[in-house]
């Protein structure tokens, strides 16, 4: 099993329903900073770059590399890659060492002032919706159908047939990371 998630940028209104899910269901809606990324403390990164044209969005969060920096540098086994082929921290584990952060290439792990522990996507709430049988919240919340999870393994899920329908990027995929956060960006 390789969980993973697709983002569709061509299909994404840009409405932050999903930020702010994952701020509600992961971190009960708080308004404290994010002291690493700034903004809410959430799983999802929301960049923009302004193009002459028009404004270009970008969503970014762990991408549950299959070949993770944050795992192989951890020095105490609490990151690891999952049965389920999601890249989890076991936080009893955890020193607070920040090896993690530093070793990932997509800057995905903010740290949580108050335990001094890293945070990133899948955070417990969206673990426990999972062994529920249930979608991560930011696909269910999304109005626009932009997100999709699920095994690539597995030829019938969503993320298998929208990656056969199209156009589609790995985020600095030349880093080795064999990333699995699959941004559409056409078709
Ligand atoms: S995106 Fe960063 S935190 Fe997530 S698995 Fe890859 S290296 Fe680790
Ligand atoms: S909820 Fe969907 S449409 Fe809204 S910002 Fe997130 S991905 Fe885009």
């Amino acid at each position: 099993m390789r969980l993973a998630h697709l983002w569709d940028q061509s299909k994404c209104i840009g409405c932050g329903a999903c930020v702010a899910a994952c701020n509600a269901a992961n971190y009960e809606s708080t308004d404290a900073p994010n002291p690493t990324w700034g903004g809410l403390r959430t799983n999802i990164l929301r960049i923009t770059f302004d193009l002459e044209a028009k404004p270009y969005l970008l969503l970014v969060q762990c991408q549950h590399c299959e070949n993770a920096p944050c795992v192989s540098v951890c020095p105490t086994g609490a990151s690891y890659v999952d049965g389920d082929g999601l890249v989890k921290i076991k936080p009893e584990l955890c020193i607070g060492c920040k090896y993690c952060m530093t070793a990932c290439p997509y800057g995905m792990r903010w740290l949580e002032p108050e335990t001094g522990l890293p945070r990133k996507c899948m955070s417990e709430e969206c673990l426990d919706r999972l062994k529920a049988g249930l979608q991560p919240v930011c696909v269910t919340v999304c109005p626009a159908s932009a997100r999709a999870f699920g095994d690539l393994d597995d030829p019938g899920s969503e993320v298998s047939k929208r990656l056969r329908g199209g156009r589609v990027i790995r985020l600095l995929a030349n880093k080795g990371t064999r990333p699995k956060y699959f941004v559409v960006v056409g078709r």
